[in-house]
């Protein structure tokens, strides 16, 4: 009998696919082997069931997208986690996620955690990220609120955790996901160690459906290889303005006639948005210099 289903972890030569609700202890064919082909968590596999609960590989269906930090097929959403504050947030490191998200291809969402120390303080930035167009949900791991609003945010997806460390990741995949039980900081850590853990990334099955990944994607350090051009199609909110630029291709910096900075001065676009557009332009053109 064959099935269909999405490989959770790798380990050992084993596979283990989530299919409906059970999870499968599969090997992969041989001819696979010999082609060297890997198979990444997130990739949909069609097995065939050998025994209870136990199957074979026997097709690797093509991705959508790979993410190289963690490796994982498939992601489709990111999950940029910041808190409220402890530690203040920083918009230029959300923006920096952001960007990075949308060059992987995968969809951002923005997650303000820690709303029971009182979301007064980030009520415009949270308002600033919703105009632009970007889904936000507030959350408090402590108490509970706002997280029946993430899982049906996270249902039905591939998701990626991203976010400086302290923000509460691993305290949201703890309520989300029942017996988890990772220790404070366990989710960040993993980040920082490298290719030894990042090879067992594993991705968590939620009771609502959709699945996390176990280590969080990105890096607050690095930008992606891009041209300058590309970096504005990454803002939501610049392109509905674009076309009224005098130059095709206008990077809204120097030119003249440009209908994002004519739009930045008439408060339609928030103005820390777009300063930093500008702090990740120059870093974008610094790196082009360099290649
Ligand atoms: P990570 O590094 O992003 O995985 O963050 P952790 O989940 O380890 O949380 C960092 C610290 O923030 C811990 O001391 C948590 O107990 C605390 N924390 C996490 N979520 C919340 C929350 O919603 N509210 C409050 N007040 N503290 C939280
Ligand atoms: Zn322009």
């Amino acid at each position: 009998m064959l099935q269909e289903g999405t490989v959770v972890k790798a380990y050992g030569g084993h596979y283990y696919i989530a299919s409906g609700r059970e999870i499968f202890d599969c090997t992969l064919r041989g001819r696979f082997r010999r082609e060297k082909k890997q198979v990444l968590v997130g990739d949909r596999v069609t097995f065939r069931l050998e025994a209870r609960g136990y199957g074979v590989i026997e097709e690797i269906h093509p991705r959508r997208t790979t993410l190289v930090r963690p490796p994982v097929a498939n992601v489709d959403r990111a999950l940029i986690v910041f808190a409220v504050k402890d530690p203040e947030p920083s918009t230029f490191l959300l923006d920096r996620f952001l960007t990075q998200a949308e060059h992987a291809g995968v969809r951002p969402a923005i997650c303000f955690n820690k709303m029971d120390l009182g979301t007064e303080p980030v009520s415009n930035i949270i308002g600033a990220y919703r105009r632009a167009g970007y889904p936000v949900v507030c959350t408090s791991a402590l108490d509970g609120s706002g997280l029946d609003e993430l899982r049906v945010l996270l249902e039905g997806h591939i998701t990626v955790f991203a976010g400086p460390s302290g923000v509460g990741k691993s305290s949201l995949l703890n309520a989300l996901v029942p017996g988890l039980e990772l220790k404070t900081g366990e989710i960040s850590r993993k980040l920082g160690r490298g290719r030894h853990t990042t090879r067992h990334v594993e991705l968590l099955c939620l009771p609502g459906g959709g699945l996390v990944a176990d280590t969080p994607g990105f890096s607050s350090l690095y930008l992606p290889e891009m041209k300058r051009e590309e970096l504005g199609e990454y803002y939501p909110e610049f392109l509905t303005y674009r076309d009224g630029c005098r130059f095709t291709g206008c990077l809204h910096f120097q030119e003249p006639d440009c209908a994002v900075k004519k739009a930045v001065e008439a408060g339609e676009i928030a103005a820390f948005r777009y300063e930093n557009y500008l702090r990740l332009l120059k870093e974008v053109m610094e790196m082009e210099r360099r290649y």
